[in-house]
This record gives C-alpha cells, structure tokens and sequence, in this order.
C-alpha cells in the first residue's frame, strides 16, 4: 500500500508552524486513542500512522529530510530513509518522553484531573493509575450507591515497607543511567531514549532485594475499595478515587483509580441524558375517554392523567422522574409514548355496542339494523 503523504494525514499544510502540527496531531491523536478505541483495528491503525507522521513533522532535522526526499530518502533499507514502515521501528509505546507531554495533556482532558502520564516518567516511582470499568444500574444511577470492588492491584510490601531491601539497607545509584532511569540509543540518524534495563526506570538499585516482593518494593493482592457512586452518573463518568491506584515502588505516592461507569440497560426504559424515555398500551376506549394510568418509573409507579381523546403515539411528560442532574439539584423528566389498542376480537355484544357507536358517529345510516357477524363484515370491509 502506497504509504500517505504525511501532510496530508495529520491535515496540516506544508507551511504549517510547529505549534499547528502538534495541534493537529492532538486533535487526531485524541480521537484515535487506543483508550478509546479498545479493539479497533483501524484506528489502531490510523493512531499509528499519525504518529508517524508526527514523529517527522515535530522533528525539525527529520521534516527538512522529509522536504527533501519524501518517503524515498536515502539510506533506508526498501527506500525508507526510517528503516522500516515506522521511523522507530514500532508502535506508539515507544515514542516516549515526546509523547507523554502531550498524552499528558490529552488525560487531563480526559479525567478532568491533574496530568498523570506526563509526570510520572520523571519521578520515576509514582504508582500508576488504575481504571476499572463498572456496571451502575439505573437505580443506583438515579439514586446514587456505595458499591464494593475487588482489583488486583500493586500494594507497599509489608515486609520491607516499600523499600525493595533486605535488612533495611539503602538503594543506591544505579551504574548503568546514572540515576536518571532513561538510557540513550542510537539509530541511524536518530537518537531517542528508553527505560534503563538495568533498573527498569527507578534510577536506584538494592543490592540485597526483599525475598517478599524481589526489590519492587510492592506487592501485587487483591484489594476491596468501596466507591461511591453519586447520583446523576451516565456512561462514561469517570469516578476517581485519589490514591487507590498502584502504591508507588520504594515508598513513592500512590496512582489514582479512575472507575469508569458504563449504564446497565434496562428492559423498561431508555435514557437520554437526563431524560428518560418509555412506552405504554391503552385501550381505544381508555384513549377516547381519558383515564389516570399507574406509570412504572424507575423505583415504583406514579399516577399520570391520559387526557380524553389522546390520539395513538402521543407522548406525555410527567415532571422529573428522570435522572438527576450530576452534582445538582435538577432532575430530568419521563416521556411516556402512549400506543392505542385496536381491539382483535370482540363478543357480539361489544359488536353491538360499536355498531350503534358507528351509527351515533354517522359512519353507519341510521336505519341500519345489527343483525350478525358476516353482516357487520360488509359495512366494515
Ligand atoms: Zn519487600
Ligand atoms: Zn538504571
């Protein structure tokens, strides 16, 4: 496949400043994230491209190469100046540091919290985020709950408080980053930097490593976390609990646990932001003259008026029996679509009765008589 000007796949033009490249990335990046595309191959796809192109246009030296020569650049095995399909050689995880700072951004949109992923590299030990997806039932939705959840999740070590050594001992510097946790390579042209393999992005290693958690400092278990659920949560709330994600190596700070909330449906109703939305089957007598109905809402049933001669397909709206707003005090409201039976079968009093109603309504002459069953076929068709 003929591989996309990379311009043209980040949308920019070819005058486009430094500052335009890196938001239309964002934006594009944003979209096709793999945090919100789980199993989509093609934006998997599409992700990776942009980062490609990215990567190049961002790169003042790689973008004049890229001016130059376009995809045919010399030195590149199969005509790519890069080495492969990607100028590094892989996915998106690789990027790095160039990466974080924007993703850092890109998440605290995401959360409406603070950045995570970009500073977490620097320091080298926070524990990461955690994010656990959660079924909210309507009810629970509308009236809020406390719900238990059980994660698998890295907790400080008991037997070495966190601190990854045996006796108490200190973790020294390690000798092959020099503390910094990153180490530089080389390829081709380029440069770029990766977690040290020696001390795994810590900068610090033990000489005598805790036989409990082999140095990590922490322990993977199973933890109970209660999570309050407010009222007013719709898919794709992100609750976030501070502090419940992964302890931190060598007694660094926790992450935080982002629970994502995903609607449970429900057999009755539909939600629509904070409206809610259902149906219900009256008679044909019912609809003409009118009645009070017992509605189901989502915790019981409330009395509302069907008013004479509501037509089939109606809707009516009883007052906030909706959602509630999250975190204030307005609630939304229920739509009840109201259908009309037409009656299937009939005993031949109902028959008579409708005859001399069709006769009152001048749908019948006046002399008619009701005699039976095939009769009434003929006037009715
Ligand atoms: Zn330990
Ligand atoms: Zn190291």
């Amino acid at each position: 496949m003929a591989k996309r000007d990379y311009y043209e796949v980040l949308g920019v033009s070819k005058s486009a400043s430094a500052d335009e490249v890196k938001s239309a990335y964002r934006k594009l990046a944003l979209k096709y994230h793999p945090d919100r595309n789980a199993g989509n191959k093609e934006a998997e796809e599409k992700f990776k491209e942009i980062n490609e192109a990215y990567e190049v246009l961002s790169d003042a030296q790689k973008k004049q190469q890229y001016d130059t020569f376009g995809h045919d650049a010399p030195g590149g095995a199969g005509g790519n100046p890069f080495g492969g399909g990607n100028p590094f050689g892989g996915g998106y995880a690789q990027y790095g540091d160039n990466m974080e700072d924007i993703f850092g951004d890109i998440f605290s949109n995401v959360f409406g919290g603070g950045s995570q992923r970009g500073s977490r590299r620097s320091s080298g030990q926070r524990g990461e985020d955690l994010r656990y997806d959660i079924e909210v039932s309507y009810l629970d939705a509308m009236k809020g709950a406390e719900v238990a959840i059980d994660i698998p999740k890295k907790e400080t070590c008991r037997t070495c408080r966190g601190t990854g050594a045996k006796d108490g001992a200190k973790p020294k510097t390690c000798p092959q980053c020099k503390g910094s946790g990153q180490v530089r390579y080389s390829q081709g042209f380029f440069s770029f930097s990766q977690e040290c393999p020696q001390c795994h992005g810590k900068g610090t290693v033990i000489d005598n490593p805790c036989s409990a958690c082999r140095g990590e400092g922490t322990v993977k278990e199973k933890k109970t976390i209660k999570v309050r659920i407010p009222a007013g949560v719709d898919e794709g709330t992100s609750l976030k609990v501070t502090g419940a994600g992964n302890a931190g190596a060598n007694g660094a700070p926790s992450g935080d646990l982002y629970v994502v909330v995903h609607m449970k449906r429900h057999g009755e109703f539909k939600r629509s932001g904070d409206d809610l939305h259902t149906e219900i089957s009256i008679s044909f007598s019912q609809a003409a003259m009118g009645m009070e109905y017992d509605v189901p809402v989502v915790d019981g049933h409330v009395k509302m008026k069907i008013p004479s001669g509501t037509q089939p397909g109606t809707t009516l709206r009883v007052r906030e029996q909706g959602f509630p707003k999250l975190g204030r005090n307005v609630k939304g409201d229920l739509y009840v679509k109201v259908n009309v039976n037409i009656p299937k079968s009939m005993n031949d009093m109902q028959k008579r009765a409708l005859f001399e109603y069709a006769k009152s309504m001048g749908e019948i002459s006046k002399d008619a008589q009701y005699q039976n069953d095939s009769f009434f076929k003929k006037i009715f068709g």
